[in-house]
């Protein structure tokens, strides 16, 4: 496969350069394969397991690159679990993310990404130094998914006192290769630290260093298999409904991927972005201008993003033409995220995370009654939390109950269980890998917000 850039379409680059270097620093752009192959009609009538589609759908990608025998055996290594669809009333579906080991849909991405990682650099003698600022999910992750895999070294820096003490237990407590720095400063901080280190030339000609942010490539791809095997098992047994995947979104990473399996023969009609108070995208759809802006704090706050970085790739591979009949677009604030919770169980009986609360909440109205206000000419206010006046191409399938919507659970309940219990007084069961975690002794390194103390303590340490 031949990568280009969202920016420079002249660029022509391997699978090999666009994950080790994430980004393309010349342009500023992000990499992006230059065709989606569509799987054959044969593979997708059989409705494959996860794994069989993780392979035919990864395939294509690294050809030349990674060997089938190698692709297959780092995809075995990478997903020893699984991804269940749910059902939770006649028409909606809950699929569940959160079955990996942190407890959250990152870990279908890093994962992949950690093996991708170390595969490429089998062949050097020093190791793959990985740095990452996290303000909590993504460092727990990368941490989870880089541990003990070969050849790469990780070293997290985040916030002291600015995530929540189970996110901070999420990836203080590895050993061995991962690491954590407590920084006294902010998120931005120590996202700082990371760049300063990435632009220092001393250090680079001592450490080989590279990035694990939600922009690389190899984070993007693996995602789309889940949405492959949802909507494959739906349609199943389901042929004549229509599919819409409800992605709550904070980056737009997740939703990229569902783009991505849509473009490979995925049997999606369409898609809902659905955000909670960051609504850069939804006020994109329905205004047509991009005004990236400052984060807002939110009970989904691994969403809470104001300049969602995969903007950067839906922009390039869709018209806004295109995104607005693809896609119903719905944001929701703090009040509404709790009332979602409660309304969820209430109504299903099913305990719903803040992040999935997002996606339930806009999928309820837009089955009753939303859509069809939005046809019969109802121009929602932009301001309020609520459905965006474009109208999808898929409006008249929702109205006619044609069509079942696939919620994503981006995360188990557990991780937000204060929330829940304050929105819906119940408190989630904590899955052993949490407890397990909560148990291990804190292994985080204080360290001051100073670049050339951080910068000797690499040179010391790594
Ligand atoms: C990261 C994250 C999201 C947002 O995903 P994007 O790809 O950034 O849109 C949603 N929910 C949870 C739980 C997350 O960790």
């Amino acid at each position: 496969m031949i990568y280009t850039d969202t920016r420079d379409k002249s660029v022509k680059t391997d699978f090999r350069t666009s994950v080790i270097n994430g980004m393309n620093k010349k342009t500023g752009g992000l990499y992006i394969p230059v065709s989606f192959p569509k799987l054959g009609a044969d593979f997708l009538k059989k409705a494959p397991n996860l794994k069989e589609i993780a392979f035919e759908m990864a395939k294509p990608y690294v050809e030349g690159e990674i060997p089938d025998a190698d692709l297959l055996a780092l995809i075995e290594d990478a997903y020893p679990f699984d991804a269940p669809v749910v059902s939770i009333d006649d028409n909606s579906y809950v699929l569940e993310l959160f079955h990996g080991p942190t407890c959250a849909f990152k870990d279908f991405g890093a994962r992949f990404m950690a093996r991708v990682m170390s595969y490429f650099n089998r062949s050097e003698s020093d190791p793959l130094h990985i740095l990452v600022a996290t303000s909590g999910d993504t460092g727990s992750a990368v941490g989870s998914a880089f541990h003990n895999v070969p050849g790469l070294d990780v070293t997290i820096l985040y916030p002291e006192g600015k995530i929540s003490p189970l996110q901070e237990k999420q990836l203080s407590t590895f050993d061995g290769n991962v690491r954590a720095l407590k920084v006294k400063g902010t998120f931005d901080d120590c996202q700082k630290l990371v760049k300063t280190a990435f632009t220092d030339e001393e250090l680079r000609g001592k450490l080989r260093l590279s990035s694990a942010n939600s922009i690389n490539i190899s984070r993007l791809l693996p995602q789309g298999f889940y949405y492959m095997y949802s909507s494959l098992k739906v349609k199943s047994e389901r042929p004549d409904s229509d599919i819409i995947e409800v992605v709550p979104s904070g980056n737009f990473g997740n939703l990229t991927s569902g783009l991505i399996a849509r473009e490979m023969g995925a049997p999606i009609t369409g898609f809902v972005a659905a955000t909670n108070s960051n609504r850069t995208v939804p006020d994109w759809i329905a205004t047509g201008s991009y005004d990236a802006r400052p984060s807002v704090t939110t009970y989904a706050n691994a969403m809470d993003v104001g300049a969602p970085s995969n903007y950067e790739r839906i922009s390039a591979m869709y018209t806004l033409e295109q995104v607005r009949s693809l896609f119903a677009s719905y944001w929701l604030d703090n009040d509404g995220i709790l009332d979602s919770i409660r309304h969820c169980k209430e109504t299903t009986k099913y305990t719903i995370d803040p992040h999935g609360a997002v996606g339930w909440k806009a999928w309820y109205d837009i089955k009753s009654g939303g859509i069809e206000a939005l046809k019969n000419g109802m121009k929602n206010d932009i301001s309020k939390p609520g459905l965006t006046p474009n109208l999808p191409e898929w409006a008249d399938s929702v109205i006619s109950k044609k069509a079942v919507g696939i919620i994503l659970e981006t995360a188990h309940p557990a991780k937000f269980g204060s929330t829940v219990e304050k929105a819906a007084g119940i408190t989630p069961e904590i899955p052993e890998r949490l407890k397990k975690v909560m148990s291990l002794p804190d292994r985080a390194v204080p360290m001051e917000n100073d670049y050339s103390q951080f910068k000797e303590w690499l040179l010391a340490n790594l």
